[in-house]
């Protein structure tokens, strides 16, 4: 006979049963699908479709006598050659959209990141993964401004180019070009990324640290998402997930922003001329160190009337590596004070491109504030982490 003890017992032990049963079929469930996810979303796969956007830049350029001038049709041209030794099975199938007229990256701004965006947008269901090849210059930036234009990616998309043109024996644009075609080629990557001198970089991490070496890339606060080296080795860990539908969201290019670099002296007569005479909206400021600036009334007063005027100020380091902090020093504090958002780790690329982006779907104020210190993009790192004790790690 089983007494009450006993049934209590048995009772006690099946249910403990049932939770570790329970426990483990959750934790089963977790693991196949994350893994099922980050099949999805990081993977190595077969070829692909990919669809080429090619805005100019020195990669296509060619000798003239008034310097390199970028020449139409001779980037696909060259293009093909690399098919006919490789075969698609390496480089991928591609189309490939040259722009006309071909623009020096100089020449490029946000009305051109929109077109180019729109253009993605409209074949999108159509490829696998898309190219973007411009010139170096300014590829930071657009690199930057994709990086928010594309809400939640699914697909690759790279950007590259080149420091010296295909047209050169020795040049760096034809192993920019492969690597790139072999990444879209095979491997998903759902983020906007750039690729030069074997380093895989967030597109809005990146920024132009050479002006004369092909080394010209840097993501001087995270380190690359991969690097092809011997093989092409992803941080799989780091690639970001999409977290909802892919949508466009265009930037509005009405809107006016600005960038003041502080030096030791800046007149704040200076600042006024630029917020009296123009109608802006956002002023990206470049301050010292941890995100320090001038405590002469004069100065802090030309930020009051900014910030009166409606203007959106952030604070962004004009060191290379780091992050803003101004609690440190009465000389970040009183920008705190007057209500200056702290750009932490972003670069100057990823602040611009993001008060555009903020500015356009016409956040309130309370979120501006907010969400210039969130993460949306993988753009900055919200807590202080000891990857900036990592110092030169990813230059
Ligand atoms: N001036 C060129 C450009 O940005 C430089 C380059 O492509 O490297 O278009």
């Amino acid at each position: 006979m089983v007494n009450k003890k006993d049934s209590k017992n048995l009772a006690f032990a099946i249910v403990i049963l049932l939770i570790i049963a329970l426990i483990l079929t959750g934790v089963f469930l977790a693991i196949f699908f994350c893994k099922q996810r980050k099949e999805k979303f990081n993977s190595v796969t077969n070829n692909k479709k990919i669809f080429i956007l090619y805005t100019g830049g020195t990669i296509g350029m060619i000798k003239s006598p008034v310097g390199y001038v970028p020449k139409s049709g001779f980037l696909e041209e060259k293009l093909n050659q690399l098919v006919k030794i490789h075969g698609k099975d390496v480089i991928g199938d591609y189309t490939i959209k040259e722009y006309s007229p071909l623009l020096d990256s100089s020449n490029i701004g946000p009305q051109d990141w929109n077109l180019i965006a729109r253009d993605i947008h409209e074949v999108y269901n159509q490829y696998d993964a898309f190219i973007i090849i411009s010139g170096t210059d300014t590829m930071a930036y657009i690199s930057s401004a994709l990086s928010f234009i594309f809400e939640n990616l699914n697909k690759t998309v790279v950007i590259t180019g080149s420091m010296i043109s295909l047209q050169e024996p020795r040049n760096d644009g034809r192993n920019n070009l492969i690597t790139s075609l072999i990444i879209a080629s095979h491997y998903t990557i759902p983020e906007v990324i750039l690729v030069f001198d074997n380093l895989i970089i967030r597109g809005c991490r990146a920024t132009k640290v050479n002006a004369n070496s092909v080394h010209g890339f840097a993501s001087p606060n995270y380190p690359p998402l991969g690097v092809a080296g011997i093989h092409i080795e992803m941080d799989w860990e780091k690639i970001r997930k999409p977290q909802g539908p892919f949508q466009l969201k265009p930037f509005d290019t009405r809107l006016k922003i600005a960038v003041i670099k502080l030096f030791p002296g800046i007149d704040s007569t200076f600042i006024d001329s630029i917020i009296k005479n123009n109608e802006i909206h956002g002023i990206v400021l470049e301050t010292f160190g941890i995100g320090d600036a001038p405590t002469a009334k004069p100065f802090l007063n030309s930020l009051v009337k900014a910030k009166n005027k409606g203007i959106e100020l952030v604070n962004v380091t004009q060191c290379l590596m780091g992050r803003v902090d101004e609690r440190d020093y009465e000389t970040g504090v009183r920008l705190l004070q007057l209500g200056v958002y702290n750009g932490l780790d972003m670069t100057l690329e990823a602040a611009i491109a993001k008060l555009y982006y903020l500015l356009t779907y016409n956040k309130s104020k309370q979120e501006i504030k907010k969400l210039i210190s969130k993460n949306l993009r993988g753009e900055l790192v919200e807590t202080m982490s000891t990857l900036y004790l990592q110092t030169g790690m990813f230059l």
